[in-house]
């Protein structure tokens, strides 16, 4: 087989599906799901996609990106902005993601604290001087509990038709496995860590040159982050910091819990007018439900045994729903936890009984809401 055939045999073997970046970023996801980090930083971000992807992940409450470019960082950042589906239905996890225009060789204070630390395609982007200070910095000051470092496999290239040395202009070196992983092991040693190692993108069949890209995953052995450094000086500059509406947030979980209270209540005011008119249908009152029923009410029986109980009740034209009634209802409980706390949150913000403890319903809106078909029949 001749040189251009053989290439052009890899170039159809090597194609990886999904591109190796999602799988990277994929990766990091799923050790993400496994640990259940809370707080998170990407080293070398670029366009915040991976950044993006995590911000999806439950555990996640603190999710920073660093880059020393700040225009690839802003063209897409505004992917990190919350929608306004997460203020309609705020998470009840805190999230909160910043963006740092710094170099990963400098010390922030921002940095310490995190409980993992990614570092995807970016080491041999580093000069050497820098590629020198790096373990310092983040195995050293920043010392996450865990740090996922992935890099090109040099061996790997042959395999690929389009690169002449290394895969970007931009890289500074790449390794074989041998260099990378004498790296990784020294670092580990001098900082306190084990590694394991991996990668992604298999060789074709009967190629043993390892995965396309190689990764290390560093463990910190120890579980304290010791005595902080003296470093108290902020030097990386924040572009882009979002807040996400969060039902940890007074605000956000009184507006909740007033939307429930109000949602449930009408639905129980409901189904007590529904069944009281069935009910005097079959007692031969005649009349069509959904053309006037309202009128009717007056002739309705009170059910006077379910004053004081936990059963809504009319009076006149004026539905009350007991609030231990609402507050037995799952998702009400959840969120205020305590009865006296559904209360609080309500009070001001739900038409409530003279005493407080029912929810009043006006029966006429009831029915005009039915109009408008807001309720599922
Ligand atoms: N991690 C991203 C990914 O996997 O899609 C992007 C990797 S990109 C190949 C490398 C990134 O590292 C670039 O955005 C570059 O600006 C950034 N970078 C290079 N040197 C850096 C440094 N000293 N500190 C922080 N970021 C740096």
């Amino acid at each position: 087989m001749d040189v251009k055939s053989q290439k052009e045999e890899f170039a159809r073997a090597v194609r990886f599906r999904p591109p190796l970046y999602k799988q990277r970023y994929q990766f990091v996801k799923q050790l993400v799901m496994k640990h259940k980090p809370k707080k998170v930083a990407d080293l070398g971000c670029a366009d915040c996609r991976l950044l993006w992807m995590l911000k999806f992940c439950n555990c996640i409450e603190v999710l920073v990106g660093l880059d020393i470019n700040e225009d690839v960082m802003k063209e897409k950042m505004h992917i990190l902005t919350p929608l306004p589906g997460d203020y309609i239905q705020p998470s009840e996890r805190s999230l909160t993601i910043t963006l740092h225009q710094g170099s990963v060789v400098h010390k922030d204070p921002c940095m310490r604290g995190f409980d993992m630390i990614t570092c995807i395609e970016l080491i041999e982007h580093l000069e050497a001087q820098e590629l020198e200070k790096f373990p310092e910095v983040v195995f050293g000051f920043m010392s996450p509990s865990m740090i996922i470092i992935s890099t090109p496999n040099f061996e790997f290239n042959p395999l690929l038709p389009t690169v002449k040395l290394f895969r970007h202009s931009d890289h500074k070196f790449e390794w074989n496995r041998t260099e990378f992983q004498n790296w990784a092991l020294d670092i580990a040693a001098r900082y306190d860590y084990t590694v394991e190692f991996t990668g992604l993108g298999a060789p074709p069949p009967g190629k043993d040159v390892g995965f396309c890209t190689q990764i290390g995953v560093f463990v910190r052995k120890y579980l304290e982050n010791g005595e902080p450094e003296k470093c108290k000086e902020h030097i990386y500059k924040t572009v882009f910091k979002a807040v996400y509406p969060s039902l940890k947030d007074e605000k956000y979980l009184q507006n909740a819990v007033v939307s429930e209270v109000i949602q449930m209540a009408q639905i129980l005011a409901r189904t007590l007018l529904d069944r009281r008119i069935s009910d005097s249908v079959e007692r031969g009152f005649g009349f069509q439900p959904h053309r006037c029923f309202l009128k009717y009410l007056d002739y309705l029986p009170l059910a006077e045994a379910d004053r004081g109980s936990m059963q809504p009740f009319i009076d006149g034209q004026t539905v009350y729903v007991p609030l231990v009634k609402i507050f037995s209802f799952p998702k009400v409980n959840h969120l205020c936890g305590t009865f006296e706390r559904l209360s609080k949150l309500i009070t001001g913000k739900v038409a409530l009984s003279d005493d407080g403890s029912a929810v009043v319903i006006d029966a006429e809106y009831v029915k005009e809401l039915e109009n408008y078909q807001m309720f599922p029949v």
